[in-house]
């Protein structure tokens, strides 16, 4: 059991059946927060620590870490029971990001994406992906109060919505007041396209940005990229994703990573004319390589040539710049083996 799994009411409760004083709840959230050994604070008494000791209070730890430009860094983290999986730091004028992982592995075994290849491992409690962002702010010098972190995306290896409970779970933990209290509208979720969850989402009440990997307009043609696009059509992606804005009056993106196959002229106007009335923003992105990839990318001279289409039509759409891809730490290079390359 973790420590970090439990909200502030039920981790008062766990305090208060240890036999301790309520307050203490709140001594011990704070060490959590700064990612902190009970050997590292000096305000609870000598036995607190044996009194826990049925539950793990640092579920993670960093093995490796390398650096790319601009600040730029990916870790390799190892769990409790050692498997592996990664996380990138991004820091910015508007905010250091952290992108973190939901899974061991995924399931939706993208065709562009690196972190479906080894197959599905398990799904991280929402505690393991908390520790990810307390773990790294602690490490750029940030406190519970004074975060060094402002922004998380939901972009590292795994499907979060594969992983409904436990993400959810994580975005009520981080945002609370007696948690990080991070705001839900710095978070992202990166997922690609699981209709059904998307649906309940907007019923959560929490205001996150909802991100979608699109990256074909043709159903057919969006098999072979992602074969999860058999059971979720982009008519009803694009239908849930309205029924998100409408919910939660957040906008959403769509990720359309430019390849081959999908940057023809005919595939830029069937996106126009899926996204022509609605509230969207589409982020082209140059396709990141990737040891063993099929799928090829296309020159920058016509990803511009898109994205100016896309702008003179009127729906809002940016080209991202790949921040990270040095370190292989790009969307779609998370991976859980980054240690034996
Ligand atoms: S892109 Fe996302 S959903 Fe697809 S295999 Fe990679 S991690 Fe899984």
């Amino acid at each position: 059991m973790n420590l970090l799994d439990l909200n502030y009411e039920q981790l008062k409760e766990v305090v208060v059946k240890k036999g301790l004083p309520a307050y203490r709840a709140d001594q011990i959230m704070d060490m959590l927060l700064c990612y902190k050994d009970w050997s590292e604070v000096s305000n609870l008494p000598k036995n607190t620590s044996s009194l826990f000791s049925d539950y793990c209070i640092l579920p993670l730890e960093i093995i490796n870490e390398f650096k790319g430009g601009n600040g730029v860094v990916k870790f390799l983290y190892k769990l409790q029971d050692n498997h592996l999986i990664e996380g990138v730091y991004l820091p910015n004028n508007y905010g250091n990001t952290i992108c973190v992982s939901t899974q061991v592995g995924c399931k939706m075994r993208c065709a562009f994406c690196a972190s479906g290849k080894d197959g599905f491992m398990r799904n991280l409690t929402s505690g393991e992906i908390l520790a990810q962002v307390l773990l790294v702010n602690k490490i750029m010098g940030g406190t519970s109060k004074n975060r060094a972190i402002s922004n998380v995306v939901l972009m590292g290896s795994g499907e979060p919505l594969d992983n409904y409970d436990h993400v959810v779970s994580f975005l009520k933990n981080i945002s609370a007041k007696r948690g990080l209290n991070l705001s839900l509208r710095n978070i992202t979720i990166s997922t690609c396209g699981l209709v059904k969850q998307i649906n309940k989402l907007a019923k959560e009440g929490l205001n996150v940005t909802l991100t979608i990997s699109l990256h074909s307009t043709d159903d057919e043609k969006r098999k072979k990229l992602m074969p999860i696009a058999s059971a979720n059509k982009i008519i009803d992606i694009i239908a849930a994703a309205d029924n998100y804005y409408k919910s939660t009056g957040r906008r959403v993106s769509y990720e359309y990573a430019l390849t081959e196959e999908n940057s023809d002229n005919s595939s830029v106007e069937k996106l126009i004319e899926l996204l022509n009335d609605k509230n969207a923003h589409v982020n082209l992105i140059r396709l990141n390589e990737i040891e063993g990839q099929e799928v090829r990318g296309v020159s920058e001279r016509r990803s511009i040539e898109i994205l100016d289409r896309l702008n003179n039509f009127g729906i809002s759409a940016t080209l991202r710049r790949s921040l990270g891809s040095e370190v292989e730490g790009a969307c779609g290079q998370l991976k859980n083996h980054f240690a034996k390359k």
